[in-house]
């Protein structure tokens, strides 16, 4: 009688499955077998998923029915395959297939690839295959896994890369992509100016090209998951732990910490105030009640048709306490006062120049004082970089465990962090103050410039700078901290504020006092006097 057989057919997705033989080429071949030696094929099945792991349905149902035929008193089946990795994965299911061979239920295997004889030496040899393919899984995922650790070692993120970067399959790096990073910085930069929603940004990628896989604009999710992922900045997480990478940055770590801040206040979406605020609200409070300083936009139509827009500031009028009846200011006579106030902090070109000169000295000698000091820095973190690659060493080879690993590792990253950190406060220290002051004197000599009805914005800012929000709104005039200033009249003489630090701050009344002392001393000694400010600006 002739033999009756299951033609068993399987192939998965996994990697090690990439080099059989596809489904349609295994069951073409075992139908040759078959006809080859005469058997006759009672069934095809075919299964598209792992033998990994056990609890593959096709595969359970062949030997159960197996088990069946012989227990109802039928003729034993065998079963035909490629290989005997095609039954087996596995240690579970290959000692099913030998123990239903030793029960005589199982009549016989057939493959094209491997000698089988239902013999003890046969046996032997069959799970030696069985156990070759799960020697063969195991040393693939070992292999995959050390892969992986030693890509990461190298600072190489062993993913799929994110959009603006992509895979270099030759060298097995992740390099930039130059069609698609300019955009990613640009996404970058835009949100950092912090008036784009994540839609916006969406919107902004989408057209430039970037979209998800089918082709739709991206969620909010999506970006916001884009724009905090540190691999920008040259580092990867790997396994929930922070790895510096190896691939160039794309973003600045000051646009990224920018961006992470933002991304941090708004929860939820931004919406555009209705009522746009006008330029000097948020700058003063109220000289009676200590409330804000807000604006009313008011219009009035003539009766000849004409339609004027005006801009009054008043009090908020929020405090209970207080029955205020400060009165209204118009825009125009506001920012006179602010523009006169203004101007008596500039400083003039002349100053700012030499001022500017001495700086540049300044600057070189700072630099040569530090520059030793950084370099002893710089071993000391080069140690802790050695330490860590060391301890990675050790990792890999297994001989520490892990929670020690990353207890270890943090400990000398925290090390190394706060070693830079020290090197960045000292060359704060000796320079910190020179940047400030250039940007001072930038400032108080634009001041100069400063006019009325120009560009009121900036000149909150600079009334913000020097006063903080110490400047009031009283009858009109402009209050600083308890003192009146009237809005175009010049100061009295000796009245420089010296001994309060605060209002307005020290370096920005250093000027004004300069400006007052100009008619009594020589301008070279006013000048000299300057620069004896800098320790305002170490902190
Ligand atoms: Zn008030």
């Amino acid at each position: 009688m002739e033999q009756k057989f299951f033609l068993y057919a399987r192939k998965s997705t996994d990697v090690e499955d990439k080099q059989v033989l596809s489904i349609e080429a295994q069951i073409t071949e075992l139908r040759a077998l078959a006809k080859q030696e005469g058997l006759i094929i009672a069934e095809e099945l075919v299964e598209k998923q792992s033998a990994k792991i056990p609890g593959r349905p096709i595969f359970n149902q062949m030997l159960e029915r197996i088990e069946k035929v012989t227990v109802e008193g039928g003729q034993a089946y065998g079963i035909l395959a490629w290989h005997p990795d095609r039954l087996a994965r596995n240690s579970v299911d290959g000692g099913r297939i030998i123990f239903l061979l030793d029960s005589g239920k199982l009549a016989g295997l057939k493959f094209p690839t491997f000698w089988f004889e239902n013999t003890p030496q046969g046996k032997f040899m069959l799970n030696i295959a069985f156990g070759q393919s799960k020697y063969y899984i195991d040393s693939l995922s070992e292999n995959v896994k050390r892969g992986m650790r030693q890509k990461v070692r190298n600072g190489i993120y062993p993913g799929l890369a994110p959009v603006g970067y992509l895979n270099d399959f030759k060298t097995k790096n992740v390099v930039i992509d130059k069609n698609k990073v300019e955009i990613v910085r640009k996404a970058f930069e835009l949100y950092a100016q912090n008036n784009s929603r994540l839609e916006d940004i969406a919107n902004f990628l989408a057209q430039a090209g970037i979209t998800t896989r089918n082709g739709k604009t991206m969620k909010r999710d999506r970006v916001s998951y884009i724009l905090s992922n540190p691999f920008y900045i040259g580092f990867f997480r790997f396994r929930k732990e922070l790895y510096e990478g190896r691939h160039e940055p794309a973003v600045s770590k000051k646009i990224f910490d920018q961006v992470q801040e933002i991304l941090r206040q708004r929860g939820r979406p931004h919406h555009k105030v209705k009522n746009e605020p006008q330029a000097y609200c948020g700058l003063l409070k109220c000289g009676t009640c200590g409330m804000g300083i807000t604006a009313e936009v008011k219009v009035k139509k003539q009766q000849n048709g004409n339609v004027h827009t005006y801009v009054y500031y008043r009090c908020t009028r929020k405090n209970k306490l207080i029955h205020c009846s400060e009165p209204f200011i118009r825009q125009e006579a506001l920012d006179l006062k602010i523009s006169c106030l203004l101007q008596k902090f500039s400083l003039k070109p002349d100053w700012a120049e030499q001022l500017m000169q001495m700086l540049s000295k300044e600057k070189l000698q700072a630099a040569q004082s530090t520059a030793a000091f950084v370099q002893e820095t710089r071993i000391s973190i080069d140690a802790i970089q050695h330490k860590l690659q060391r301890l990675l060493d050790s990792y890999l080879e297994q001989d520490i465990e892990r929670e020690t690993y990353l207890k270890k590792k943090s400990q000398l990253m925290l090390g190394k962090k706060s070693l830079e950190e020290q090197s960045l406060r000292l060359e704060q220290k000796r320079q910190g103050w020179l940047e400030p002051m250039q940007k001072w004197i930038k400032q108080a000599e634009n001041l100069s410039n400063i006019r009325p009805e120009g560009n009121l914005f900036e000149k909150k800012v600079a009334a913000k700078e020097i006063f903080g929000s110490n400047l009031a709104l009283s009858q009109k005039q402009l209050q600083e901290g308890g003192r009146l200033w009237a809005g175009g009249k010049s100061e009295s003489g000796a009245s420089a504020p010296q001994s309060a630090k605060t209002l307005p701050q020290m370096h920005w009344a250093a000027l004004r006092a300069a400006h007052q002392k100009i008619s009594k001393i020589p301008e070279s000694l006013v000048l000299v006097a300057l620069p004896g400010i800098e320790p305002e600006f170490g902190g």
